[in-house]
């Protein structure tokens, strides 16, 4: 009989990956079990034909949590051959007339070019965003913290700055605050654009702090995109932990307790309602009516082209843009973001797209062609194919798209599940997001990662602080197992070493 593994994470996500370097850095023996045929959950690349065959991001695409994360610090992405590279432009929204609002990582930029437009905007960017930007080392600690203890820097001046800003702009963008008071349209699109990033409704706190938030990594950090796609990132940390020693099993459903081998620790980087479902009466009842109640938000739905050349923006200046939030005005998004929430499909869903080859010559293809990733806003379970709706919302702002379009094909919300059995109807933040469910993520506990049953944790996105490719949760969960489980308090160095880098 084999001895008893110390961890056993199921799921391979950015997150369980964490978790896992984590405890194998501690010198544990750890098994990663996997229901995909490939590792990696919401971050893989994969060849796709559509009309000509290029490399695409099955889920996430742009990383500007990636490259503020303290995880992603500490493991170090560069020093391990990962090549993340930063658009000029952070973050884009074109605008009804032609002419977008755009986020550069250069804030001094971003202000001056959207004074162009009347000062007033100008102005309304640089107050909201310079005060976050000068705080920007504490917005990042809060935003990616377990929501639980204070950290360290926000107790400094700066950091006390940074945080009463944060709040205080959170207060205005994410409630009717602004909309009373703002004179500046260009601006309010702008960051109400970056919201999107949340799948609510607007205005929402969630909503105006994942702005905020993200807003401010644009301008410290940027929104960089790997060479070679999302799967560089996976790479690099499988890579580190089969270099350690640890095991990764993949095409291992886990639906049943029963199934997993012994071991001191479980890490569960899945959805709470799979560990509900795997644990079933072993859970007392108020723990499974808490993961009841934490519901799934609003889906997406996934849509990649392949173009024959750049998309034809009315802006010139968007050929440049990593990112763009293709939504309209303020109110444009607000609409629909309502129409999705209450289980309407928008005429004009929030779309989000990303132009990777704008930074990354390796993902063009022969004669020029390139990818063109884009997600739309639609119900949860929302079984509809979205392409022509997202073709037509792009072709407002860039006619003649559709005369660039080679081909293209959509993964509707209830699909999402298919690769990604987080993705319940198509939610890819695994719960809805909400300020309450921000803190009480999956359920109102001090300590959200361990669960009832006896060496047993959540590390995946549905615990602190949430969504995103930044391996926190599984930084924070394995922080707690190494201290309860093993009595290890000092978290090993994750670094490239010879044997591992
Ligand atoms: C379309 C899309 C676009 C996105 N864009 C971005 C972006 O640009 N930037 C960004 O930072 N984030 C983005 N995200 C979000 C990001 O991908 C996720 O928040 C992140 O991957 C969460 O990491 P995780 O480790 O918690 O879970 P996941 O990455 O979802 O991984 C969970 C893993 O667990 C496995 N699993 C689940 N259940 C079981 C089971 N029962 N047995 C065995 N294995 C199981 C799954 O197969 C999966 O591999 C996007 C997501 C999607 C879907």
């Amino acid at each position: 009989m084999s001895p008893q593994l110390d961890i056993v994470v199921v799921g391979s996500g950015p997150n369980g990956l964490a978790a896992a370097i984590v405890a194998a850095a501690a010198g544990l023996s750890v098994q990663v079990l996997e229901s995909q045929p490939s590792v990696g959950g919401g971050c893989r690349t994969e060849e796709l034909d559509l009309g000509v065959t290029l490399r695409h991001d099955l889920c996430s695409a742009v990383h500007p949590m990636a490259v503020a994360s303290p995880f992603f610090e500490r493991f170090d992405l560069t020093g391990r051959g990962v090549e993340l590279s930063r658009p000029a432009i952070a973050y884009a929204q074109p605008l009804a007339g032609g002419r977008a609002a755009i986020a550069y990582q250069d804030l001094h930029r971003t202000v001056g070019e959207l004074a162009e437009d009347g000062a007033h905007e100008g102005r309304a960017y640089r107050r909201v965003m310079a005060p976050l930007v000068d705080g920007a080392a504490a917005v990042r600690d809060i935003g990616l913290s377990d929501f639980r203890e204070i950290p360290a820097g926000v107790l400094k001046p700066a950091g006390l700055a940074g945080a009463v800003a944060l709040l205080g702009r959170t207060l205005e963008l994410g409630t009717p605050v602004w909309d009373r008071l703002s004179r500046a349209p260009r601006t309010g699109a702008l960051l109400t654009g970056v919201s999107a990033h949340a799948n609510v409704v607007i205005p929402s706190l969630a909503g105006g702090a994942t702005a905020l938030l993200l807003g401010t990594l644009a301008h410290s950090h940027g929104w960089p995109i790997p060479v070679g796609g999302s799967q560089s990132i996976t790479d690099a940390l499988v890579r580190d932990l089969v270099g350690r020693g640890a095991e990764i099993v993949t095409g291992c459903h886990i639906s049943d307790a029963a199934q997993l081998p012994p071991a001191t620790a479980y890490l569960f980087d899945t959805s709470p309602w799979t560990l509900a479902a795997v644990y079933g009466a072993r859970l007392p009842a108020g723990y499974r009516a808490a993961v009841r109640r934490f519901r799934p938000g609003n889906g997406v739905a996934k849509v990649d082209f392949a173009l024959s050349g750049p998309v034809p923006w009315a802006d010139p200046r968007l050929a440049e843009a990593g990112t763009l939030h293709i939504g309209g005005s303020r109110a444009d998004m607000k609409r629909a973001e309502d129409d999705t929430a209450a289980g309407r499909h928008s005429e004009t869903p929030m779309t989000l797209a990303s132009q990777p080859s704008v930074v990354d010559p390796s993902r063009l293809g022969p004669d020029g062609s390139r990818p063109l990733w884009a997600y739309a806003h639609v119900p949860n379970n929302s079984t509809r194919d979205m392409t022509e709706t997202v073709t037509t919302l792009i072709e407002r702002y860039a006619p003649g798209f559709r005369d660039v379009v080679i081909g293209s094909r959509c993964i509707p919300a209830a699909s999402m599940s298919e690769h990604n059995p987080n993705y319940v109807g198509g939610d890819i933040a695994v719960g809805a997001v909400s300020m309450y469910h921000m803190l009480a993520r999956p359920v109102p506990r001090w300590n959200p990662y361990r669960t009832p049953v006896d060496g047993v944790y959540l590390c995946s996105a549905a615990t602190p602080p949430g969504p995103g490719v930044h391996g926190m949760c599984g930084l924070h969960a394995a922080r707690r197992v190494l201290r309860e489980r093993f009595g290890i308090r000092a978290l090993p160095d994750i670094g490239p070493t010879e044997t591992v880098a």
